[in-house]
C-alpha cells in the first residue's frame, strides 16, 4: 500500500480549488505572492497557507527577492495530471481577471500606464 499512499499524498495536495487555481496561474511562470493576492482577492496568510501545501508536496519552490516572494512550479508534470482531470470533468482553466492593484515588478509597467 506504500505506493498508493505516496500517490494519495500528492493527490491530496491538489484537492483544493485555490491550489488548483494557483497552479494554473503558475503555468505561465513564477509569480509573487502579492500578485496572487491581487488576482484571487484573498489575504496573504490564506494564500501562503495553500502555497505551503504545494511546497511540502514538492510541486513548487520559493524565491525571495527583496520584499517580494516568488513561487514557481518545479514539477510541470503536474499540469499533465490537471489536464487529464479536465478531460474527465470537461472544465477549462478559469482564472479570475485581476481587478486589484498589484505592485510586483511584473505588474509595475502596468501600474505606470494607469
Ligand atoms: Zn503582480
Amino acid at each position: 500500500m506504500e505506493t498508493y499512499e505516496k500517490e494519495t499524498k500528492l493527490y491530496k495536495a491538489l484537492m483544493h480549488p485555490v491550489r488548483l487555481a494557483i497552479l494554473d496561474l503558475l503555468r505561465g511562470g513564477e509569480q509573487c505572492v502579492c500578485h496572487m493576492e491581487a488576482v484571487f482577492g484573498y489575504r496573504q496568510a490564506y494564500i501562503s497557507q495553500q502555497l505551503m501545501v504545494l511546497k511540502e508536496a514538492g510541486l513548487v519552490e520559493v524565491r525571495r527577492d527583496g520584499l517580494n516572494i516568488y513561487y514557481r512550479v518545479i514539477r510541470p508534470e503536474i499540469f499533465g495530471v490537471m489536464d487529464a482531470m479536465r478531460a474527465l470533468t470537461g472544465t477549462q482553466p478559469a482564472l479570475p481577471a485581476k481587478t486589484n492593484v498589484c505592485t510586483c515588478p511584473n505588474c509595475a509597467d502596468e501600474l505606470i500606464q494607469l
